[in-house]
């Protein structure tokens, strides 16, 4: 495990969710659930001589999460992403065996409760999934006992004369066999549904009235029934929030704001089930209001899909949203309905994204890399792990120098930085210097068969990057992805974006950009200080009788200027260059 995963495994939150092991080139492969998502995924890093879970680490790159309101939701969101993804490392789930659902066959005139694994528009309301799918079945049994709902697929009215077990099991109030009326076989339904949809408060009171009027009527073998029946919903634990039984196609946002850091969370809900979720940062000035920034993320988001959803949920109304109406109309040729719901499950829901969104901010805005936002920028296929950074330095055209630097993971390595002597290019002239070190550099990189840069960062503009991308087509190495940063302007300019990328100047993506040209242009220029002090150096004790380039570099090691060698006794230099050199050398530079 890297210390950077062993970081952010650390910073996960110990809340129920779903994780993502993720390559470097961002494919899932292995899709989990957890209770606590930092407990759960630090235990896959703990020793262990499970080949899967040995094969998944060593292709993991990065872990990502969503965070769910409970365990059993997380259940079901893992199920629904697995089919979505179908990462490599999640086998056993890739056939398709789904979960159960209940189908009140509602269009019948006598309903029945039926247990299915397909949900299709044919008038009848449906439930679940249910996991475990015992759960289905549990509940099926509930309903036939306390509503006397009838589970069977039989025609009713039909030909029967005598109702079958179930009745005589107490699971069936025998509609086949008129033991009750259409009315009150309807009651029934609707107290079945009541329960449900989960809306237990309302069921509750009617069947408390209905305990009330049994027990007064002395009937308490009934009035014992309904008192069960009570206690039996007071138990029903909450269904689960992220599963709608509609058939409908919605996208739930979240949104979150820090200052300038805006996070925007959604998720897809494709016919009933959460089957994708998708994350925006945006970084805007704090004296836009939120409600255009959702504006201009919806517009953003919508203008390039043709999935467009039934409906939207929102957390709050965005500006212009007539014309995003009006968009979303012509794009499905279907009017759709843009929400913000203020109670009920949508409003879970849309909590549900807001807490996602929330932690997606935290996590950028604390982010250990601004190399993922890096990636996507500027439209890598793998993260920018390894840049090199080049610069020239020129001053006045003499002793023209290069640079390059090297930065893992964010942080520059000081042992891989090189610098250059130009030497085939005459005066000032960064963009032919540029093409002279990176040509040397990956010479001789392709010569000792080392690893290349996941980017390379040249200092200027559009020459330079021009430059430095003939080179590496010159050398065969075209696929290595190359940018440049202009100064002033601080553009960044990619061979696909010809008019730039301007980024927000709090960017943690320009702010790694600048840090590495800062550092190549830092280091470009103290070589070359160096270089031209050493010839100012070399100069100055030009003509001086016994001295030679020899003499020369061993007075500047020890001496380091002119200036140094003044102060110096003949003693001293004599040790260096013989007695009779150093009166010379004395002689000359005191009459200086
Ligand atoms: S009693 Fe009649 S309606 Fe009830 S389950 Fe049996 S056959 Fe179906």
């Amino acid at each position: 495990m890297t210390s950077r995963l062993r970081k952010k495994v650390l910073t996960l939150p110990q809340k129920a969710g779903i994780y993502f092991f993720k390559t470097r080139t961002g494919e899932v492969i292995y899709i989990g659930k957890a209770r606590s998502l930092r407990d759960r995924v630090k235990s896959y890093f703990q020793q262990t001589s499970d080949v899967k879970t040995k094969n998944i680490l060593s292709e993991t790159w990065d872990v990502d999460f969503i965070l769910t309101g409970s365990t059993k939701e997380a259940a079901f969101l893992e199920n629904n992403f697995i089919r979505t993804y179908q990462p490599k490392y999640n086998l056993r789930l890739k056939d398709d065996k789904s979960f159960p659902f209940l189908k009140m066959t509602l269009r019948k005139k006598f309903p029945a409760l039926i247990l299915t694994r397909r949900v299709e528009e044919d008038g009848a309301k449906y439930y679940g999934p249910y996991s475990p799918a015992q759960q289905a079945r549990q509940t099926s049994h509930l309903i036939a006992k306390y509503f006397g709902i009838r589970t069977c697929e039989e025609a009713v009215p039909g030909k029967r004369k005598r109702p079958c077990l179930e009745y005589d099991l107490k699971l069936c109030s025998a509609p086949c066999v008129k033991y009750i009326s259409e009315s009150d076989y309807r009651e029934s339904v609707e107290n079945a549904l009541l329960f449900l949809d989960g809306k237990t408060e309302k069921l509750l009171s009617i069947l408390k009235l209905k305990m009330r009027e049994s027990a007064s009527r002395k009937e308490f073998e009934q009035a014992a029934h309904w008192r069960d029946l009570i206690h039996t919903i007071e138990d029903i634990k909450e269904r689960p929030k992220l599963i709608s039984v509609q058939m409908e196609d919605i996208d739930i946002f979240g949104f979150a704001r820090e200052n300038e850091n805006i996070a925007v969370y959604v998720f897809m809900m494709r016919r009933g089930k959460v089957i994708e979720s998708e994350e925006l940062t945006v970084q805007e000035k704090e004296e836009v209001s939120n409600t255009k920034i959702l504006s201009a993320c919806l517009w953003d988001f919508y203008e390039k899909r043709k999935n467009i959803p039934d409906k939207i949920l929102l957390p709050f109304a965005p500006d212009r949203k007539e014309k995003l109406s009006k968009m979303l109309l012509k794009k499905k040729q279907k009017k759709v309905e843009i929400l913000t719901p203020i109670r009920g499950k949508n409003k879970k829901l849309v909590s549900l994204a807001n807490t996602n969104a929330e932690i997606l901010m935290r996590k950028k805005s604390e982010d250990l890399s601004p190399l993922e936002e890096m990636r996507k920028i500027i439209e890598l296929k793998t993260l920018p792990v390894r840049i090199e950074g080049y610069d020239i330095s020129n001053t006045g055209g003499d002793e023209s120098v290069g640079s390059v630097v090297v930065f893992e993971n964010g942080l520059p390595q000081k042992n891989d930085y090189r610098k250059y002597k130009i030497k085939s290019v005459e005066g000032p002239n960064d963009v032919a210097s540029i093409q002279e070190v990176i040509k040397r550099r990956y010479t001789r990189l392709l010569q000792e068969k080392k690893a290349f840069p996941d980017l390379i960062l040249v200092d200027g503009g559009k020459g330079q990057l021009n430059a430095a991308k003939a080179v590496l087509e010159e050398l065969g190495l075209s696929h290595l992805p190359v940018v440049s940063l202009a100064k002033k302007e601080e553009i960044i300019f990619t061979p696909s974006r010809k008019n730039g990328i301007r980024l927000e100047k709090t960017s943690s993506v320009l702010k790694l950009f600048q840090n590495i040209r800062d550092e190549s242009h830092r280091f470009a220029l103290s070589f070359h200080r160096l270089r031209r002090k050493k010839k100012s150096f070399e100069s100055r004790l030009d003509g001086i009788e016994g001295i030679g380039p020899k003499k020369k570099a061993a007075l500047l090691i020890k001496y380091k200027s002119v200036e140094e060698i003044k102060k110096a006794s003949i003693e001293e230099l004599a040790k260096i260059v013989g007695k009779k050199v150093a009166q010379g050398l004395v002689d000359k530079l005191r009459t200086e």
